[in-house]
């Protein structure tokens, strides 16, 4: 009898245990065109807000540079600007997102990027008030010339632009050091058929995030007034959500 107490005991504390853990992790889910600043957005919420920035695009570049059949594919969806399968992305952000670092919460930058991946996520992480979904606002025309200045550093994928946010030395990155180069999908073609897919994609997601969730619009006309813009909007919808000291 006293055995089976304990072992009850045990259950439900582990039950609690878990759930506390889950409800304590706080997410941002970044939306918006490609090239519309997510990237620079999250990065920089991340540095404030001590929360790990996943950018799924980054893990499928880190995942290209790897050997294996799975790298090659990879190679060939990202060069042509269209969406990695479902369940190949799901895969790898469900790994990443299981990492200590993202015990408190984390920024996706790029995910999710269909209705299909919107649901699942939403399966794993049901507590809608523990998600605030920022919703990145340009125009294309904006967003063709931001992309073609675009840089990343081909070691540790920090975001520059040429213009609106250079390194410090020229063609350097700031934090490592390495060779800054252009996107392979950064070219006008490639870049014309992402805006399309995103402008399909995009509607059934908006639907289904806007109907649920805490959801903030940002114009991102210049980097540092939509920064603060934001940050304001999320104190706005939960002053607690992060710690931003
Ligand atoms: P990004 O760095 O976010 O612009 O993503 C670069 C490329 O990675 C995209 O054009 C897709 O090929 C792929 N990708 C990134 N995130 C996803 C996702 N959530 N679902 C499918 N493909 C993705």
């Amino acid at each position: 009898m006293f055995k089976k107490c304990i072992f009850w005991v045990f259950v439900v504390f582990s039950i609690l245990g878990a759930h506390s853990l889950m409800a304590e992790q706080n997410i941002f889910i970044f939306l918006g065109a490609p090239g519309a600043g997510k990237g620079t957005l999250s990065s920089k919420l991340s540095e404030k807000a001590h929360l790990p920035h996943i950018s799924t695009g980054d893990l499928l570049r880190a995942q290209t540079k790897k050997e294996g059949d799975l790298s090659v594919r990879l190679n060939e969806y990202l060069s042509k600007g269209e969406l990695v399968p479902d369940e190949i992305i799901l895969e790898t952000l469900m790994n990443r997102v299981k990492d200590d670092d993202c015990k408190n919460g984390f920024i996706l930058d790029g995910f999710p990027r269909t209705l299909t991946q919107a649901k699942k996520l939403d399966e794993h992480f049901p507590h809608k008030d523990h998600i605030i979904v920022v919703n990145v606002l340009l125009s294309p025309k904006v967003i063709l010339e931001r992309l073609k200045g675009r840089r990343i550093c081909q070691n540790c994928s920090k975001g520059y632009h040429v213009a609106f946010n250079p390194p410090s030395v020229k063609n350097k990155c700031d934090d490592c050091g390495s060779k800054l180069i252009s996107r392979t999908d950064d070219t006008i073609e490639t870049i014309q058929k992402r805006l399309e897919i995103y402008k399909a994609q995009y509607t059934p997601i908006k639907r289904f995030y806007k109907e649920q969730y805490q959801w903030i619009d940002v114009r991102n006309d210049s980097l540092e007034t939509c920064f603060t813009n934001m940050l304001e909007k999320i104190q706005a919808v939960d002053p607690e959500f992060v710690d931003m000291s």
